[in-house]
This record gives structure tokens, C-alpha cells and sequence, in this order.
């Protein structure tokens, strides 16, 4: 098949993610034992956040401040400024408020909020792990591709650091977005994973990442990921769990519908654990694999698709 366009590609992934985080939004920390009894398999409403159908949440906004931050010619202080916007004047929010945000998130888009010089204000000691900026990262998949590695990093690591300045935030961000760049290329799930696995060791040595925290990533680059949803633990929003939960999900799945619905049905983190997964399913099936019945309620889908378009003109997309 040939490779879509950039921007059927960066639409594919938004409502991919977008849709995804939806799904979850209704049932977030509702536990796996309770999605056993009973799993999510259409499109819900209201639950948890008192949303309705289609209501996607943090994840998907400010995935969406980012995109806009390329659309309109790409700074590091546009998307920290975009994103205090989403938090403080409801910039890029599905109806008009926030109702879901995690505590690093928060944190660092207050310090924002009272110092408009700063623009890395993640904390970076380890509990500061969250996957709050994994969950916003994936536009990157389109900016400036072709640099080299160290460059590349370097501004995976500060999108990352404007709210979450730890390394293994950073690291996870950037295995995340090599799984996308070559689903981008028209590799399928196991073919980009494996790449992903061949890659990384040196990857990670090229970037000096500290022994003690490349090892931290061994499970997931072993290459054969172990069946998560027979563990005991819920899928949480640390980063390396909704890391290997997307990973798993889009290597045992064969559909859009059946991948990320696999990724909410995980419990707990629905929305984000769904939207990372999300976002990958999108690039990897496309737009046209999304169940209609889900788009037709996706809240703004109309101003999504506006902003790929636009994105997509922005100086360094590809
Ligand atoms: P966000 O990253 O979205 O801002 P939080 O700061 O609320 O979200 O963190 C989400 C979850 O990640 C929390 O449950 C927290 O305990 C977990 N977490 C963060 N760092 C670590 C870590 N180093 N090990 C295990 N869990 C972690
Ligand atoms: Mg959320």
C-alpha cells in the first residue's frame, strides 16, 4: 500500500487518540476486575467525569496545544504557553472545562502560571514519572524527522521537561515516537517493534542515558513483552506501565477497535493507557479503520481535522 500523506497520516493519529481517550474517559479508575465483568465495547457516556459520548480529556487537549505549537511555527514557549492555556483559560478543551488532570501535570502548569519566563517546569525527581507527557507527545512524529538522533532527543526531552523533567520520561517519549516513525513508514506492529528493539541499545548509548535508567527500559525492549493482561496490576499512569500497555496491545490486535478497546479494558489510567495506544492504532490502520459510530460522536472532530490540516503546512512537517 503507499504511505498516506502527512496529513491523512497526523489526522489517522489525532482521532486515533483522541477516540481512544474517549472511550476511557467514562470508566478511568474503574479497576480490570471490573472491566472483566464488564468491558468496554462502544462508545459510553457520562461514568466517571459526568461527560458525554465522545468527551475526550487531558490526553487528547494537550496532544492538541501541541499540534497547534506546530501549527503555528514551533517554539518550546508556544506549547508551554499553549498548555497553561488548556488548564487556565480552556484552550483546546472538548466542552469548554478541564475535569481531568494528573498531580506532576498540574504542578508544573502552575509554576508556568506564575512565572511566564519559565518553559521546563516538570519536576524531575523519580516519582515525577507519570505518563502525562507520553500522553501529548506523538505530534513530534512529524516535526523535524529526518534530524539527527541527539537533536531529535534533545527536543523530545524539553517537550517532555515542560512537564515532566525526568530522563525516563524522556527516554519513553522517544521509544514511543521511533514505534511511530516506523508505522509511519508502513511497517506493521511486529516489524516496528522489533526495529524499535534493534535500535534502541545503541540509540541509548549514542545519548549517554545512564546504565541505571537504560535497564529501567529492558522489559520493554526484550522483544517479547509479557502477556500484561494476565497480571494482577492494574494499568496506572506510570509512564513505563502505559508505555509496555500500548506496546502490548498493538502487537496482540489485528483492528483499531480491538486494540484500543484492549488498552481501556486494562482498568485504571483508561483514558491515557487508550489514547497512547491510541495514537498508534490511528498511524497504523488509519482513519478509515475507526468505527464510524465512534467518529460520529467524537467531540470537535470538525476543528481536529482543521488542525492536521493546518499543522501539516507548519515549516519542518513531514
Ligand atoms: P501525570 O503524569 O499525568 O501528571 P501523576 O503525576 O498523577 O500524573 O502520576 C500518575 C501516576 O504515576 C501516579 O499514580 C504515580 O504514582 C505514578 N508514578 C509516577 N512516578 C512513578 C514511579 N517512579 N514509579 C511508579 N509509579 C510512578
Ligand atoms: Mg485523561
Amino acid at each position: 500500500m503507499p504511505i498516506a500523506s502527512p496529513e491523512t497520516q497526523l489526522r489517522a493519529a489525532l482521532l486515533g487518540l483522541a477516540v481512544a481517550d474517549a472511550l476511557g474517559v467514562p470508566v478511568e479508575f474503574q479497576s480490570r476486575a471490573a472491566r472483566r465483568l464488564d468491558p468496554v465495547v462502544h462508545m459510553r457516556e457520562y461514568g466517571t467525569h459526568n461527560q458525554p459520548a465522545g468527551t475526550w480529556s487531558d490526553d487528547a487537549s494537550l496532544t492538541f496545544c501541541l499540534v497547534q505549537a506546530l501549527a503555528d511555527g514551533f517554539t518550546l514557549a508556544k506549547v508551554a504557553e499553549y498548555s497553561r492555556r488548556w488548564y487556565y483559560e480552556q484552550l483546546w478543551t472538548p466542552r469548554g472545562s478541564v475535569f481531568d488532570i494528573g498531580i506532576t501535570t498540574r504542578e508544573a502548569l502552575s509554576r508556568l502560571q506564575a512565572d511566564g519566563d519559565l518553559i521546563l517546569a516538570g519536576g524531575t525527581d523519580e516519582y515525577s514519572n507519570g505518563n502525562g507527557a507520553l500522553m501529548r507527545i506523538l505530534p513530534l512524529a512529524f516535526y523535524q524527522v529526518d534530524a539527527p538522533l541527539k537533536e531529535r532527543f534533545r527536543l523530545i526531552h524539553d517537550v517532555s521537561a515542560i512537564t515532566h523533567g525526568h530522563i525516563r520520561s524522556a527516554v519513553a517519549c522517544l521509544l514511543y515516537l521511533e514505534m511511530a516513525r516506523y508505522l509511519r513508514a508502513g511497517q506493521s506492529p511486529a516489524a516496528a517493534y522489533a526495529e524499535m528493539c534493534r535500535q534502541a541499545p545503541a540509540q541509548l548509548y549514542e545519548l549517554k542515558i545512564p546504565a541505571h535508567e537504560a535497564d529501567k527500559f529492558e522489559r520493554i525492549l526484550s522483544g517479547r513483552l509479557p502477556d500484561i493482561s494476565a497480571t494482577a496490576v492494574d494499568s496506572g499512569g506510570y509512564v513505563m506501565h502505559t508505555l509496555e500497555a500500548a506496546l502490548w496491545c498493538l502487537l496482540r490486535y489485528e483492528t483499531y477497535a480491538e486494540t484500543v478497546l484492549a488498552a481501556v479494558n486494562l482498568g485504571d489510567d483508561t483514558d491515557t493507557t487508550g489514547a497512547v495506544t491510541g495514537g498508534l492504532a490511528g498511524l497504523c490502520y488509519g482513519e478509515d479503520a475507526i468505527p464510524p459510530e465512534w467518529l460520529a460522536v467524537l467531540a470537535r472532530r470538525a476543528d481536529i481535522e482543521a488542525l492536521a490540516a493546518a499543522a501539516t503546512q507548519g515549516a519542518g512537517i513531514s
